[in-house]
């Protein structure tokens, strides 16, 4: 059981969100490195990589046999028709990818995205047969102003379809301020928001217990395993520090 919290320890989660870097060469080699590294399943880990749509059916073919799964950054609610520049996930699904990352912070904030919408993407994620890592984190000034908790509490009732569980949903915790930035929030401060995630999921899910809650947000090599051992972080979505492989890697073992 994990740490007497009576909760049984679950398998952590490393995945990389390559964001809109690399063309199909550069992933292909990427994806090659780490699995130089990854030679057979981490004991306590599973990974996952994100590369952009472009990249996926190439990057999925490097990874053929190995350990390490492949996922999408986004898809749209609908399972087709006229939506020039998306891709459904159905779309997806097809490329190889068991899981897609949906309300990333970015894709919030650049595309307009409501938890509304993330709700339909999710509800059609899993229609397509596809796992969702679900993204919330608040901004910098809603955790000035003390709102955090509350923030991600409105985020996961509004976009967090029912019907989902644990082998289907992780979420991600991933505050708009630590990404990219080089700065994380204090241990106490992840676990704060990462228990009210728990407490969240009871009543919307059947096994709030088994649901990978992850942190995002400047995961480093130097930092990672700090990251991993605060109470209830399953896992960490990992941006920057994926685009390299030997940096992607020390994550994943800091999550073993
Ligand atoms: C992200 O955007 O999902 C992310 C966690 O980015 P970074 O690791 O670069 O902060």
């Amino acid at each position: 059981m994990d740490q007497g919290r009576g909760r049984a320890v679950v398998r952590k989660l490393a995945a990389g969100n390559w964001k809109m870097n690399g063309l199909r060469a550069e992933g292909v080699a990427l994806a090659e490195e780490l699995r130089r590294h990854c030679a057979a399943t981490l004991p306590g880990c599973d990974l996952l990589i994100c590369p952009p749509a472009t990249a996926l059916t190439a990057v999925g073919a490097a990874l053929t046999g190995s350990p390490i799964g492949l996922g999408g950054q986004d898809c749209h609610e609908a399972p087709k028709g006229a939506h020039t520049g998306d891709i459904s996930a159905a779309m997806l699904k097809d490329a190889g990818c068991t899981t897609v990352i949906l309300g990333h912070s970015e894709r919030r904030a650049d595309h307009h995205e409501s938890n509304a919408l993330v709700q339909a993407k999710a509800v059609a994620a899993r229609a397509a047969g596809l796992a969702v890592i679900l993204c919330v984190g608040e901004s910098l000034a809603e955790r000035d102003a003390g709102h955090a908790l509350a923030v991600v509490a409105q985020q996961l009732a509004g976009s967090l379809p029912p019907g989902l569980d644990g082998a289907t949903l992780a979420i991600a915790y991933e505050p708009v301020w630590a990404i990219g930035s080089g700065r994380t929030p204090k241990a106490a401060e992840i676990a704060a928001v990462h228990g009210r995630i728990r407490r969240e999921l009871s009543g919307r899910v059947p096994d709030p217990a088994a649901v990978r809650i992850l942190y995002g947000g400047s995961v480093k090599p130097d930092n990672a395993a700090a990251l991993m051992a605060v109470p209830d972080v399953d896992g960490a979505l990992v941006g920057g520090a994926s685009l390299v492989a030997a940096d992607f890697w020390a994550i994943a073992q800091a999550c073993a």
